[in-house]
């Protein structure tokens, strides 16, 4: 039988403390080690507004998205309330229990107003890496970079037909961002194509196909890793083409080298970023060895002999042909001066017995040779060797961060809009993953690794 419970009024007053209450193997515990915003206090001292609004400590700001991020907690709403309820949340967002927890129309409003004046939350990221090239987890022996395709807020029925473009009354944050970045080679300035449809509420984002089912708008994520332990060494947020992601992997090696002297030996990659131009940058730019799938479209599907059939003789600079005749060139540069061409003369093709296979519908073959070619021959040198398979199945931990990315971190689709909306998410979701891999890797002293 059911009876009151009896409470005595002594029990009303008690001294609580959250410490004492926060598991000692929760994963916050762990990361609350790594985030280091004492050196950040001095900038962040700009956000504090003493008028208006009334404005959220940014640290706070900071610590609610790291719990946000870290547990795929998607929702600003549900954040707020997430942290109000739950203790380990508080705790690590030093908010006593009787502290007050921002509502979420204020921390919407603050995280999207001052945090926007200032690259801060770059500055997290970079703070965390520092952290990991600290404890010896980032070598920059090995880099490997990817980009994944990441579902703009932007609803796919309301898009407009990209030939027609934006009506002339649109307006909003999403549009001005879009005029903002119409030159930058990462967003407008890719492609001269017209994509098929364009969002209104987000022009930025790109219509896109390249995963084979349904089209929709999406952004890319393009993260350049440190294989060793699979740390993000950058990241930044592009147009979903791939011209904007090789320039991201650019700009990220380079960023890499300039803000953390991190030099890597070798970059191991898909064939989006095995282009002549892409594998020349690496090799007599930088010296990085390309550990990169040669994008190679000179095979050719008509039974005629392709490029491949060739053999170019280094010490003379000329190709043999399977006839065995030599293929020189006058060294005139074609295409943009990219390009180089070889050909054979006129009367040895036609008294070739295999001009049937080689060059049925012109007087004498000709073979374009890059003036990147000798990086292009490197790679698929690189990819012959064992150390070319091991780089293969290395770079596949870019792919299970990706996976991570979206399965547990939830960030499928993003909620924020514009460059700048995937920028701030891009960078938190990365932030928030090194900070994971951080407690991981390096488990507190009293606990055994799992
Ligand atoms: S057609 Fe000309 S280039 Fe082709 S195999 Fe014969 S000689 Fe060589």
């Amino acid at each position: 039988m059911m009876g009151h419970r009896r409470v005595e009024q002594a029990a009303l007053f008690y001294e609580f403390s959250l410490e004492k209450h926060v598991p000692g193997d929760h994963l916050l515990r762990s990361i609350d080690r790594f985030v280091e915003l004492g050196e950040l206090r001095r900038e962040l001292a700009s956000f504090y507004s003493t008028m208006g609004r009334p404005s959220i400590d940014p640290e706070l700001m900071i610590r609610m998205l790291i719990v946000g991020y870290c547990f795929g907690i998607r929702s600003e709403r549900r954040l707020c309330e997430e942290v109000h309820l739950n203790l380990a949340y508080r705790w690590f967002c030093r908010v006593g229990l009787d502290g007050q927890v921002p509502d979420h129309s204020t921390f919407s409003k603050n995280r999207h107003g001052r945090f926007r004046e200032s690259d801060l939350l770059r500055r997290v990221f970079e703070t965390v890496l520092m952290r990991c090239i600290r404890e010896g987890l980032v070598g920059g022996e090995g880099f490997a970079v990817d980009a994944s395709l990441i579902k703009a807020d932007a609803n796919r029925q309301k898009g407009i037909e990209g030939d027609k473009g934006l009506p002339p009354d649109a307006s909003g944050r999403g549009v001005e961002e879009y005029l903002a970045v119409l030159d930058d080679a990462a967003f407008g300035a890719a492609t001269g194509v017209t994509p098929k449809f364009v969002s209104p509420a987000d022009p930025t984002a790109r219509w896109t196909g390249a995963h084979g089912g349904q089209a929709f708008f999406a952004y890319s994520t393009n993260y350049l890793i440190d294989v060793e332990h699979a740390i993000i060494v950058d990241v930044e947020a592009t147009t979903a083409i791939r011209q904007a992601e090789v320039l991201a992997a650019k700009r990220m090696i380079e960023r890499s080298m300039d803000r953390f002297g991190l030099y890597p030996a070798r970059l191991m990659g898909d064939s989006a970023y095995g282009s002549a131009e892409m594998l020349g940058w690496l090799v007599y730019e930088h010296g990085i060895e390309p550990h990169v799938t040669v994008f190679d479209k000179s095979a050719r599907k008509d039974g005629t002999f392709s490029r491949d059939d060739f053999s170019y003789d280094h010490e003379h600079d000329v190709y043999h042909c399977p006839g065995g005749t030599a293929l020189a060139t006058t060294g005139t540069l074609v295409n943009d001066g990219t390009t180089m061409l070889y050909r054979a003369l006129q009367h040895e093709c036609a008294e070739c017995a295999l001009k049937s296979r080689c060059c049925p519908s012109t007087p004498a073959r000709k073979v374009p040779r890059s003036i990147h070619e000798g990086a292009r021959d490197m790679a698929r040198q690189i990819a012959k060797s064992w150390e070319g398979g091991t780089s293969r199945r290395l770079r596949k931990k870019i792919e299970m961060l990706f996976a991570h990315l979206k399965r547990i971190l939830k960030l499928d689709r993003l909620r924020l809009r514009g460059p700048t909306g995937a920028h701030d998410e891009f960078l938190l979701a990365a932030t928030a993953q090194n900070l994971r891999k951080l407690a991981k890797l390096i488990p507190l002293p009293n606990l055994k690794p799992a």
